[in-house]
């Protein structure tokens, strides 16, 4: 069986083509350009206007015809539903065009399965931090449980903003991370409320404190404080579900010292670390396309008219039935 998944929840457009083992055959994707944060409309026309060709690039790249392809996977949600929207109509287009199933997935969800798919971890405390989300999960009683999550924005999203407010360039995670080599500490506000976290007022106190000191500091600090932050909840929870196991998912997550930080805390614990490949860290068509096998391969059908957008859908709000 052979699924082709598509990616678009917000400014990354992404078409992977997956087989039943778990082959990631093609993963192309196709980012808009971003001078300043993601405006949903404009995000929506770029997967429009591009999504024919990226799907035509796939097929190529894995060497198949639309006729070989079993089944199609999208991204349902989370994310930005005129985005969402228009993946979904070509997903059911293409069933349709096709006469293929189709299924739409969870996205949070898709980021833990490519996770344990390249990896090899096998039941892993999954610390999830992208643009728009930022989760601390595990899988316990068929569903992947949130331990802790951002009770406001996400971290990428501090740090994007961060940049965007400062003038420093787009995406702000990149950037931050160059600038805040050789920086010191100057204090920012550090907020976890228990398990939770809040990134707001660490976003704004950043801005202010850039009028007094400098960029590099500022820029070091943000990082070191925002990811402790992260790397606390991930460790509480670490504790308490007494996993050995810890994934990392997420576009900031690609983030040397984040990765640097949750590396260290994993000795001191005994749990062994997993980075999957960079390609499948942010957001992909791949991962899709194997959480659309999963789900299919565990009884998982959708009618057309089931197959709706949901741009707010949690994670621990799907049935996990292939686990
Ligand atoms: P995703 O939503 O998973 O595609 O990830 C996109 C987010 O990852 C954006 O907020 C980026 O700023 C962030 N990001 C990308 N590279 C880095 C990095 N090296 N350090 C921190 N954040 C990053
Ligand atoms: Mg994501």
């Amino acid at each position: 069986m052979l699924c082709l998944g598509i990616e678009g929840t917000a400014e990354k457009l992404g078409v992977g083509i997956v087989s039943e083992k778990g082959e990631i055959l093609a993963n192309e994707g196709k980012p808009m350009p971003l001078k300043e944060g993601i405006h949903p409309r404009e995000a929506a026309q770029h997967h429009a206007q591009n999504i024919k060709p990226l799907i035509e690039r796939a097929l190529a790249k894995a060497g198949v015809g639309m006729e070989e392809v079993d089944l199609i996977a999208f991204s349902r949600g989370p994310g930005l539903g005129p985005c969402l929207r228009v993946i979904a109509v070509a997903a059911r287009t293409l069933a349709l065009r096709y006469k293929i199933p189709v299924l739409g997935v969870n996205h949070c969800v898709a980021h833990i399965e490519i996770g344990r798919l390249t990896t090899g971890a096998e039941d892993p405390l999954t610390v999830y931090a992208s643009g728009g989300n930022t989760q601390v999960t595990a899988f316990a009683a068929k569903r992947y449980r949130v331990f802790g999550e951002t009770l406001d924005i996400a971290l990428g999203n501090c740090i994007d903003q961060f940049a965007r407010e400062l003038k420093l360039g787009a995406p702000g995670g990149p950037i931050v991370e160059r600038l805040a080599k050789g920086g010191s500490y100057v204090e920012l506000p550090y907020v976890v409320k228990g398990m939770d976290l809040s990134y707001s007022g660490l976003l704004t106190a950043a801005i202010k404190k850039a009028k007094s000191a400098s960029i590099a500091d500022v820029c070091f600090s943000l990082q070191e404080t925002a990811f402790a932050m992260l790397v606390e909840v991930a460790e509480r929870a670490l504790a308490h579900t007494e996993k050995e196991e810890v994934l990392i998912a997420g576009g900031v997550t690609v983030n040397a010292r984040l990765q640097e930080m949750l590396r260290s805390m994993c000795a001191e614990h005994g749990a062994a670390f997993y980075a999957p490949p960079g390609e499948v860290l942010g957001d992909n068509g791949a991962m899709i396309a194997w959480l659309g096998v999963l789900s299919y391969s565990s009884g998982v059908r959708q009618r057309l008219e089931e197959t709706q957008v949901i741009q707010r859908w949690r994670t621990d709000e799907v049935e996990v039935l292939w686990r």
